[in-house]
């Protein structure tokens, strides 16, 4: 990662995307975001999925919202208007139902993939605003539209959260050639930081297999370690909280401390 953590007084914009739902892409958000917590850093997550998934597991209701994700890209409200402190040290900008109609509302604009960008640019000018992390993770939706082009235009880095068994499928291709015209296009500095494998059954020999071949298949890294399938993950967003404080020992938590940690040594 080109910054780890904010060295030059910015911070590190990590967007988690994949088209795919049920790929743990918001579960890692939280767990990633809590584990760099635990690591001393200053945390700010970004839910940019209408169906505030990210929202809710951190235990705030979209309904009670008042400035979320869709007033920052729609309306010009300032990222430090709409942000939230959540358990676990933890700062959250919400996600409400109303962000399904941002995407319309944003096509007709010139710039459409550069408001978020913009906003957070705002933002990190303003001591307030983003200048106080140290780490920015964006939970995408299960697309590649309008707002996802916006978390990588954002962004310094992509992580690809992917099931092991999906990893031999069309989609990872589809992502990556987005991901070139993104950096062709909008974003010459986006760094794919790699694939993070998800829902890992390392009994498995097929899954073992792909892990071993997806990383030269597609020329990008392949995070470890990877995260394994536990039980424990789905109790996690019930009670507000992520997998690292509800099931601190288990071996989900341990493998997202050390991606966590991991991330943070690249430099
Ligand atoms: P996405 O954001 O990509 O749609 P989620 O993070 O919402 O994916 O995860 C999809 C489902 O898988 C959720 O029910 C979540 O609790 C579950 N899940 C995520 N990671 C794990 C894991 N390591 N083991 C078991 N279940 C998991
Ligand atoms: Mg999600």
């Amino acid at each position: 990662m080109a910054r780890p953590t904010s060295r030059d007084g910015r911070p590190t914009i990590i967007a988690l995307a994949n088209q795919k739902g049920g790929v743990a892409k918001t579960t890692s958000v939280a767990s990633l975001g809590a584990a760099f917590v635990e690591l001393g850093r200053r945390v700010l997550l970004i839910d940019l999925d209408p169906q505030a998934c990210l929202t809710f597991s951190l235990g705030i209701d979209p309904d009670s919202v008042e400035t979320s994700i869709h007033e920052v890209l729609t309306q010009d409200a300032p990222i430090a208007d709409a942000v939230l402190h959540c358990e676990e040290g933890l700062d959250l900008v919400p996600s409400t139902i109303d962000l399904a109609g941002a995407e319309a509302m944003l096509l007709p604009r010139p710039g459409r993939e550069y408001v978020l960008r913009t906003a957070l640019e705002r933002a990190l000018d303003d001591e307030a605003g983003g200048a106080a992390y140290d780490v920015i993770l964006i939970d995408c939706s299960p697309s590649l539209g309008v707002l996802t082009l916006n978390a990588l235009t954002a962004a310094d880095g992509l992580i690809v959260p992917m099931p092991a068994e999906m990893l031999s499928h069309r989609g990872v291709g589809q992502l990556l050639d987005t991901v070139a015209d993104v950096q062709r296009i909008l974003n010459r500095d986006l760094e794919v930081i790699g694939i993070l494998p998800t829902l890992y059954d390392g009994r498995s020999r097929h899954a073992r297999e792909v892990l071993a071949d997806v990383g030269e298949r597609y020329g990008v890294a392949v995070l470890d370690p990877p995260i394994p399938r536990t039980i424990r993950f789905a109790e996690a967003p019930a009670v507000g909280r992520s997998i690292l404080s509800t099931a601190r020992s288990s071996k989900g938590a341990t493998a997202y401390r050390e991606v966590a940690a991991a991330l943070l040594a690249r430099t």
